[in-house]
């Protein structure tokens, strides 16, 4: 008889703990940590995962697992130590965790297409395969295009999987379940070099001397870059040739998300200051783990110096992680990488689609790239050894994930590197008050870059007190004269001008004129906001839409005044001040429709547009030189928001929003209008001072206990009934309060707030109550939270929602 096999499961269920399983004979060669098996589960048949294979099984007699799922590890070993840390800390059921970190179009595996290479059919034609890869290739050439799962079933012997997995390795063949023919995507464009020697003479035109001028220059250039400078130069081309002044090869270039090709750049040489970072880190690497914040202002070269660190870990055989904020993949860095590193990176974020997204993370897993540039999720590429991990933009809240897992990639980026023994650096302009006081505690380094490579100073901010234009007529309570004044000379001199506002719809607050009742959503807490384009009043949290004509709900009046105003509203007061102007709006009504932000970037880019109204979509990341001026309309809006860190993100957006102007050769202006000229938010802001805001924002959050000067865990309880969710929040923090004293914490600082509704009491009618339960000791507040999730009167009742967000971010 041979020796029982054991296999430790994470099980995809709301359970904490993993599950011990018996492999029967025939599964035993298909079991390894990393895949997917199949298991029962009291009556049920669930998906877990493999994590080791334990000796024994004492105590219980282990059943059968029903089938293995996978022909290939899903993630490699060394992350399930990750995995484990991440479900502790968070508080969430590890199989959970492990099916949030991978792509969720797993289970869509089997109607991936194989497809030959131009390798696999040479080596074919060259008669160099085995039997059995031949056989394979064959089989595919007779069908195309043949799914995985015809293969599978035609070749029933058990070894097809690693054959198959094998030969994509050797890159004769390519798994794709995006049904396109390998090459669909792949584009090739003409380059032009210079050529050595001339053998023959020809005539020098003017247009013939500037090509060779510019091919000269840049050493190897696009035809369609050369194009943008000489329209004719398709023309002007063979003559050169056959004379042999220049080249032309072919060569795969990839696309932008605007559609331009990306042309390979080679690195420029690095400023002292760049160096002097780069060497930093360089220097360190035997330290193994050694995080890192970057500060610099924007277009002080960080990107560069990610970009060089990354190639050096590279070189060495490693791979790297960088992680951007959602926005920015569609704009300048996923470009920019690209042009550096090719095909060598993978690019993850919510716009693939599921089976490009599948590709992507297969490329990382077979390991046939070594970088991925992508969002939060790209935390969790299946890399076996990381070299580095760069947080770009690390204050960026779309780090953080509001749902399922409610994990904060740009913390986790320090978690994994700390697993990894390897550097982690987060970039920013303006570091979040968390990553500043880490470098004060000296737990992170702070490298800084003090100068902007173009040696252009930052844009100069004029504050306007809106107070002055309380009881002003027209427009001008909104866009101040000398808002307006601005955006004149700034369109007379055929520039752009960038006008902010981070509230969309039209009117933002309609009140019924008889009865005074605001007209709120039917299943929300909240108001509801006229948008005139869509003729609709709309909820902003679920979507509930009215008729424009309703009448009150309250006393059925039909006077409903809409006041309040959002980018749709400065929009038409744009057009009726400057009816000559070419206006786009960018806000999550403009650009819902698939394309629509491309779009609309686009217009930007090639200066089809003179004003653009827009939220904080506008704010991040993008850059457009043609813009001059920036114009915000109301910097206070998000000031008096309910929420500890409301300050932090006003300094950070109204920073990033003014650091759009001037990015191009012409110095920028930005025109801040505001109530509180005064607040410190707003001074500092103006003179766009991360410090000074961090040393007024500092001794506030430490005298008040909130993070980073403790960890904090807010537990949402949420539900249709009013009465249970409340009753039931109160039950919460009774076993939270009696665990407290019975294990006599007393003295070390747990604090239990609440439970309190949440500021938006109601959300798709679902009413939300909450606890935080803090203290400046971590283990604490999380052995606290564990202990309640697992007293018997917390088990879940039906109907309500309670969700654990381990530092959560957004506190409404
Ligand atoms: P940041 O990421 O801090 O905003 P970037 O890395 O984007 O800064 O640099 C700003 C601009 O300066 C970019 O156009 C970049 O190509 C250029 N740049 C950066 N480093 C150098 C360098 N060492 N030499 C020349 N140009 C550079
Ligand atoms: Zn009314
Ligand atoms: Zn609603």
């Amino acid at each position: 008889m041979t020796q029982p096999f054991y296999i430790s499961v994470a099980v995809s269920l709301p359970v904490m703990k993993s599950y011990t399983y018996k492999v029967p004979d025939h599964l035993q060669a298909f079991c390894f940590k990393g895949r997917r098996v199949l298991v029962p589960f009291g009556n049920r048949r669930v998906t877990g995962y493999i994590l080791s294979m334990p000796e024994s099984c004492e105590g219980f007699t282990a059943k059968n697992i029903l089938d293995v799922l996978d022909d290939h590890p899903l993630f490699p070993e060394a992350e399930i130590l990750f995995f484990k840390w991440i479900s502790d800390y968070y508080i969430h059921p590890l199989g959970d965790v492990i099916k949030s970190a991978l792509p969720s179009g797993l289970d869509c595996h089997d109607v991936s297409s194989v497809f030959v290479t131009q390798y696999g059919q040479d080596r074919l034609n060259e008669g160099r395969l085995t039997p059995g890869e031949e056989q394979v290739i064959e089989f595919i050439l007779q069908r195309q295009p043949c799914t995985l799962k015809k293969l599978k079933k035609h070749h029933k012997n058990i070894t097809i999987n690693s054959l198959v997995r094998r030969m994509e390795r050797k890159d004769l063949i390519i798994i794709s379940a995006v049904l396109k023919k390998d090459g669909a995507k792949v584009k090739k464009e003409k380059f032009i070099l210079q050529s050595d020697e001339p053998k023959l003479a020809v005539r020098m035109s003017k247009k013939r001397e500037k090509l060779l001028l510019l091919v000269k220059e840049k050493k190897e250039i696009s035809l369609t870059g050369l194009k943008m400078h000489i329209p004719t130069a398709s023309a002007l081309i063979k003559p050169l040739v056959q004379a042999g002044y220049i080249k032309v090869i072919q060569r795969q270039v990839f696309r932008d998300p605007l559609g331009d090709p990306v042309e390979p750049d080679t690195p420029p040489k690095l400023t002292q200051e760049q160096e002097k970072v780069v060497k930093r880190v360089q220097g360190n690497l035997r330290n193994g783990f050694s995080p890192y914040l970057l500060s610099g202002v924007t277009g002080s070269g960080k990107t560069e110096v990610y970009m060089s660190l990354v190639r050096d870990v590279v070189e060495k055989g490693k791979s790297a992680i960088v992680l951007v904020p959602e926005i920015s993949l569609i704009s300048q860095t996923e470009r920019r990488f690209r042009a550096r590193f090719g095909e060598k990176i993978a690019v993850i974020h919510s716009s693939l689609t599921r089976g490009e997204l599948m590709d992507q993370w297969r490329k990382i897993a077979l390991g046939k790239v070594n970088i991925v540039i992508g969002a939060r999720s790209a935390v969790f590429a299946p890399f076996e050894k990381i070299g580095i991990i760069v947080v770009d933009e690390e204050h960026d809240s779309s780090y953080k994930q509001e749902t399922g897992l409610r994990y904060n990639a740009r913390d986790l980026a320090v978690v994994r590197a700390k697993f990894n023994n390897c550097p982690v650096i987060l970039g920013s302009a303006t570091p979040s008050v968390q990553s500043y006081q880490n470098v004060v505690s000296n737990r992170f380094e702070e490298l800084k870059l003090e100068t902007r490579i173009n040696q252009h100073p930052l844009p100069r901010i004029t504050l306007v007190d809106l107070k002055k234009y309380k009881d002003a007529r027209g427009y001008d309570r909104i866009i101040t004269p000398e808002l307006s004044k601005q955006i004149r000379i700034c369109l007379d001199k055929g520039n752009q001008a960038l006008i902010f506002l981070n509230r969309r719809g039209f009117a933002t607050f309609p009140v019924c004129r008889d009865c005074g009742k605001a007209l709120a959503c039917k299943y929300c807490d909240v108001t509801m906001t006229l948008h005139k384009g869509q003729n609709v009043y709309r909820c902003h949290l679920c979507g509930y839409a009215r008729p424009v004509n309703i009448k009150c709900p309250e006393c059925n009046s039909s006077k409903i005044q809409p006041l309040g105003f959002g980018t749709e509203k400065v929009e038409s007061m744009l057009k009726t001040l400057f009816p000559d102007a070419r206006l786009v709006r960018m806000d999550q009504d403009s650009t819902s429709q698939k394309g629509a932000t491309i779009k609309i970037l686009k217009t930007i880019r090639n200066r089809n547009v003179d004003i653009i109204v827009g939220t904080q979509m506008l704010a991040k990341g993008h850059d457009f030189p043609s813009i001059t001026l920036v114009g915000i309309i109301c910097a206070d809006l998000s000031l008096s928001i309910p929420d500890f860190r409301a300050g932090e993100r006003t300094f950070q957006l109204l920073a990033q929003v003014a650091g759009r102007a001037g990015r191009g050769e012409i110095e920028g202006k930005v025109i801040m209008q505001t109530y509180n000229p005064g607040h410190f938010i707003i001074e500092a802001a103006k003179k766009q001072d991360f410090i000074e805001f961090f040393q007024n924002e500092a001794p506030y959050r430490k005298a008040l206990m909130y993070p980073p000067f403790s960890r904090m865990v807010q537990l949402k309880i949420s539900g249709t009934s009013f009465a249970k969710v409340k009753a039931y929040a109160g039950t919460v923090a009774d076993v939270l309060k009696a665990l407290l004293e019975n294990e006599g914490k007393q003295k070390n600082q747990v604090q239990i707030l609440g439970p309190i509704e949440a500021s938006i009491q109601k959300i798709s009618s679902r009413f939300r109550w909450q606890i935080l339960v803090k203290s400046s000791s971590s283990a604490q507040v999380n052995g606290l939270v564990k202990a309640m999730m697992d007293h018997p009167k917390i088990a879940i009742k039906s109907g309500i929602r309670l969700a654990v967000d381990v530092d959560p971010y957004f506190l409404m």
